[in-house]
C-alpha cells in the first residue's frame, strides 16, 4: 500500500506540470475517452475505467470537475468500489488524509452498483470543495441549508447533492 502511494506521488511529480485537457469548443465529434483524459492523479479500479470515460465523453460538467482535480498536482482521488457499510456510511462517502510529501489524499469509498455515476460525481464535488478550502463546519453554522451533518455524522452539501444529479442527467443511462 504504501509502495503504491510512493510510486504515485512519484507519477504526480513528473505529470504535475501537465495542462487541463484542452477540449474543442465548437467540435460536436469527440474522440473516445482514453486513460489520458481522466486525471492522472485519479486511481480507480479497472472495472470503474469505462463508466468514467463514459461520464467524461458525456457529461461536460464531469470533465470540468476532471480539469479541477487534474489541475491540483499535490492531490491524489483514489476510488475504492464495494466498499462496506461503514468505509461509506451507507451509499458513499470520502475521506481526507494529508500523506507523505504532503500530498492530499482523498479515499472515495462506494459501496455501489447502485446510482454509480451520480455518487461519483457527487464524492468529487465534496474533493473540490475541499481543495477549494470550505470550511464546512463553519458553513453549517451560516448557512444551513447548504451544509449540514447527516445521520451517519458526515457533512452534506447542496452543492454536491446538485452537482451529482446533474452530471447523471447529463449522461445517458445515468442510473445506471
Ligand atoms: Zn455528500
Amino acid at each position: 500500500m504504501h509502495r503504491h502511494v510512493a510510486a504515485f506521488a512519484m507519477t504526480l511529480i513528473l505529470l504535475g506540470g501537465g495542462t487541463a485537457p484542452t477540449l474543442g469548443a465548437q467540435s460536436t465529434v469527440r474522440q473516445p475517452a482514453t486513460d489520458a483524459d481522466l486525471p492522472s492523479n485519479l486511481a480507480a479500479p479497472p472495472a470503474l475505467k469505462p463508466l468514467l470515460s463514459r461520464m467524461w465523453n458525456q457529461s461536460r460538467t464531469f470533465r470540468r470537475q476532471c480539469a479541477r482535480i487534474r489541475g491540483e498536482s499535490r492531490l491524489l482521488v483514489r476510488i475504492h468500489t464495494a466498499a462496506s457499510v461503514s468505509q461509506s456510511r451507507g451509499r458513499a462517502a470520502t475521506y481526507f488524509n494529508r500523506g507523505g510529501a504532503g500530498i492530499l489524499e482523498a479515499d472515495v469509498y462506494l459501496a455501489g452498483p447502485v446510482d454509480l455515476i451520480e455518487l461519483i460525481a457527487h464524492e468529487f464535488e465534496h474533493v473540490i470543495e475541499h481543495v477549494d478550502g470550505l470550511d464546512l463546519r463553519r458553513l453549517a453554522g451560516l448557512a444551513p441549508t447548504t451544509v449540514w451533518v447527516t445521520a451517519h455524522g458526515m457533512f452534506e452539501t447542496r452543492r454536491a447533492t446538485e452537482t451529482g444529479r446533474v452530471v447523471a442527467a447529463e449522461v445517458d443511462g445515468g442510473a445506471y
